[in-house]
């Protein structure tokens, strides 16, 4: 942007110059375009399962089979699920996002928290007789951090091990430590990612396969919390994957 200024004399009579101030605006345009490519984003992935509801919904009137009657209000109990778990997913990223938003900082226990994730996402993994392992290298780890984040970012990242690896296979956290720092790898024996999709797998509502991610409930939001999480912890995550053979994430932590 640039702005020109003319500057007068004192008595305004005579023009003594002219003053050009360039600004750059590249970063606020940036930002400004990925809010508004978010909007765009957030309003057809509501709409997609409200249309749904709506649809189905509507026909349910004429419909007298009791079979299928019963079939569309699963379908809408679907959505209406998904549309649930995204407008959390959405609320908890602008809360991470939003600098006013008091997060509750505290000395956290690695192992007790990792014990109870492994504790609630059980029942999932066992739906698809998948084991989940935690090993454990050390004992008492302590990190910095706000509770309900940190178990909503390993949440996440179990979620998606388990989501993407097929009937029997394994899950596997690793936790272990360096002088000054807290490693928790996430490993998988699943799917795996296709490399040309790694740099831009945290980015908001990117998914490598839509209608997989679609039909396993996903919002395409759970990796770009966990960015969220690590970065507020000062913390870092890798990626590793190799397709057909599992996927790796790895949080670097300070303890
Ligand atoms: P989603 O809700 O679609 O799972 P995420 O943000 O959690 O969204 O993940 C983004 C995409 O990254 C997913 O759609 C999936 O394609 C890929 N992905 C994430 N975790 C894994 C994993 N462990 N194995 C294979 N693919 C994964």
């Amino acid at each position: 942007k640039i702005k020109i200024i003319k500057i007068n004399s004192e008595k305004n009579t005579e023009n003594v110059g002219t003053l050009m101030v360039i600004q750059d605006i590249t970063k606020m345009k940036m930002l400004e375009n990925m809010r508004s490519e978010f909007v765009a984003n957030v309003s057809h992935e509501l709409k997609t399962p409200l249309t749904s509801i709506k649809g189905f919904a509507e026909t349910l009137k004429d419909v007298e089979d009791e079979n299928i009657r019963k079939k569309f209000l699963d379908i809408i109990n679907i959505e209406a699920e998904r549309l649930t778990r995204l407008i959390n997913d959405i609320l908890t990223l602008s809360e991470l996002e939003n600098k006013e938003y008091a997060l509750n900082f505290e000395k956290l226990n690695v192992i007790e928290i990792l014990e109870e994730i492994k504790y609630i996402m059980k029942p999932l993994a066992e739906s698809k007789n998948i084991e989940i392992y935690l090993e454990k290298e050390c004992e008492d780890i302590y990190v910095h951090g706000d509770r309900d984040k940190f178990k909503q970012m390993l949440i996440n990242l179990l979620d998606n091990a388990i989501k993407y690896t097929n009937e029997g296979g394994k899950v596997k956290i690793i936790l272990e430590k360096s002088t000054n720092e807290v490693i928790i790898s996430v490993i998988d024996n699943g799917i795996g990612i296709p490399k040309e999709h790694l740099p831009r797998l945290f980015e908001r509502f990117y998914r490598v396969d839509k209608a997989r991610s679609r039909s396993l409930g996903g919002t395409g939001l759970g990796l770009a919390i966990v960015k969220h999480v690590v970065n507020l912890m000062q913390g870092k995550i890798d990626v590793e994957s190799k397709v057909g053979e599992g996927t790796t994430f790895k949080i670097t932590l300070p303890m």
